[in-house]
């Protein structure tokens, strides 16, 4: 209610602009023989948006019970019908990453947004993680249209993939504008390549707003995945009537400028639905009502879905296969894989060092994925490679006292700066308590291996992965290169995980304390 009262109170002066404009056509209308507006075009033209973003399966998500496009399709339809000016969002990250897109690289969402007749998508930080020729293919084949003013060549200056820049749909003579906008740090988190770059928003709505202006859209959308920072800065910059959003996996309704923002949970669990009312006489918006629907197994599929089951079925059926059961929820969220202890964390870091009888393991917390809480009861094939989908191979290495200590004091370098740190050492063999308001390079308080404090100029044996290695993921030149067991003897990370929970049948793991931090997670200095 506070937020239509804003709105409706910001939009105050341009109605009676508008009011003004339309005693002048009262007027004028007779004159140049156009019939004076009749009761019935008083009422607004209502134009529905749907949206969700981070949608990473079509299949449903938590056991069956939220999310699924098929579901969706049977909402969009009967939406439809009682509303039918009706467009369909997709606020970014569908293309990685996913159990699926190993296979196909994230041509099975595209086939099914072609079915759920999505109108328009922006980019995602992670639709750019197979590189850019990749994510030309996936364009190529949608059948909706990918919109991200900010993202271009390099070497054209024009928008990536010639995207539109914007579009303008018009609805019972009213007209909208949309834009999309993608995060900068796509750059350094993704793989766009050396010819992309991605332009600050704000300067790139000032760019594109006056065009959609000029083909005589008043009411503007952005389509954005972004964070809910940036979505603000850019809703108060810009002065857009809208944004729909994504990025944080988060349900999110806030107000900046005089636009609402809104941001669904992650995998399709609502459907957001805002409905724009646009003033026909001066095509200025009235109001916005808006709504999170729930996606539940109350709702059938549309059975229009049933031709991805026959293309992707045998895949799916593969993965749907039960592995092992947890007794315990088990805490995959990324926010906490990459700040601290969680049950799931540990295990994992057991298992690869179990898998190749190190002393000590350490694992970054970025390569812990599925970002979810499974919750107690069979965990799948699909479910538990969610958790380690970037294939990794487990190396053993033999390292002294002195480099675990410098690697962890690398690994809680950011812990402070960044929300989350994809270098944050998840460990196993060891213990480690750590404070972050203490100076980078020493805030380590204090390491035990097997239950005794750390020998500086002792060998100790240390599993982990050839991302962390060979390939200088996150930074950990450290250490070294004194191998035992090599990148290419080494076995797969996510087979491991697969093999420890099928060996163990139930798995309950507890939080044991190896990782004590002294400060909270959570950054007071960060701002909204
Ligand atoms: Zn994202």
């Amino acid at each position: 209610m506070e937020k239509s009262r804003a709105i409706q109170k910001l939009r105050g002066h341009r109605y009676l602009i508008g009011s003004v404009l339309i005693s002048l056509l009262f007027v004028i209308a007779p004159v140049v023989g156009r019939r004076p507006a009749q009761a019935k075009d008083e009422c607004p033209v209502r134009v529905t948006l749907l949206d969700v973003n981070d949608v990473y399966q079509f299949t449903p998500i938590d056991g069956g019970t939220r999310g699924g496009l098929a579901r969706i399709l049977t909402l969009r339809k009967q939406i439809m019908k009682e509303s039918p000016n009706t467009l369909y969002l997709l606020a970014g990250d569908t293309i990685s990453p996913s159990v699926e897109s190993n296979t196909y690289k994230g041509k099975q969402m595209i086939d099914a947004w072609n079915l759920s007749g999505l109108d328009y998508a922006t980019f995602g930080n992670h639709e750019f993680d197979f590189g850019p020729d990749v994510l030309k293919s996936r364009i190529a084949e949608s059948n909706f249209k990918w919109l991200a003013a900010n993202v271009v060549d390099k070497r054209t200056g024009k928008t990536f993939a010639d995207t539109p820049e914007f579009v303008v749909r018009e609805f019972d003579g009213v007209k909208i504008g949309f834009f999309g906008i993608v995060v900068q740090e796509t750059l350094l988190t993704s793989r766009p390549g050396p010819n992309v770059d991605i332009l600050d928003p704000c300067a790139t709505a000032e760019r594109v707003i006056p065009k959609i202006h000029a083909v005589g859209a008043k009411v503007i959308i952005a389509l954005t995945h972004e964070t809910i920072a940036e979505d603000k800065q850019l809703a108060r910059c810009s002065g857009v009537d809208a944004i729909i959003g994504g990025h944080e996996h988060t349900l999110l309704q806030s107000v900046a400028g005089h636009a609402p923002i809104v941001k669904m949970d992650a995998d399709a669990r609502e459907l957001g639905r805002v409905d724009l009312h646009i003033s026909k006489r001066t095509g200025e918006l009235e109001s916005i009502d808006m709504q999170v629907i729930p996606v539940t197994q109350q709702i059938a599929d549309d059975p229009a879905f049933i031709v991805l089951d026959r293309k992707y079925g045998e895949l799916m059926r593969t993965l749907a296969v039960p592995v092992g059961r947890t007794a315990v929820e088990l805490d995959v969220r990324s926010a906490n894989v990459r700040t601290k202890e969680t049950n799931m964390a540990d295990f994992i870091a057991d298992a690869l060092r179990h898998a190749v009888g190190a002393e000590v393991a350490l694992v970054n917390g970025g390569s812990i994925r599925a970002d979810n809480v499974f919750q107690p009861s069979m965990l799948t094939k699909r479910e538990v490679l969610s958790m380690l989908p970037f294939n990794s191979r487990i190396v053993k290495l033999q390292v002294t006292g002195a480099t675990i200590k410098a690697a962890l004091e690398h690994g809680v370098a950011t812990a402070a700066e960044e929300v989350q740190p994809g270098r944050f050492p998840q460990v196993s063999g060891m213990t480690y308590s750590f404070d972050a308001r203490r100076k980078p390079g020493d805030r380590v308080l204090s390491i035990n291996v097997n239950g005794k404090p750390l020998d500086f100029s002792q060998t100790y044996t240390l599993a982990t992965t050839n991302y962390l290695t060979v390939e200088h993921g996150d930074g950990y030149d450290m250490l070294g290169t004194n191998y035992l067991l090599r990148p290419e003897q080494g076995p797969v990370d996510s087979e491991v995980l697969l093999k420890a929970i099928a060996a163990a049948q139930v798995i309950a793991p507890k939080i044991d304390s190896r990782i004590k931090r002294i400060d909270t997670a959570a950054s007071p200095e960060r701002c909204n």
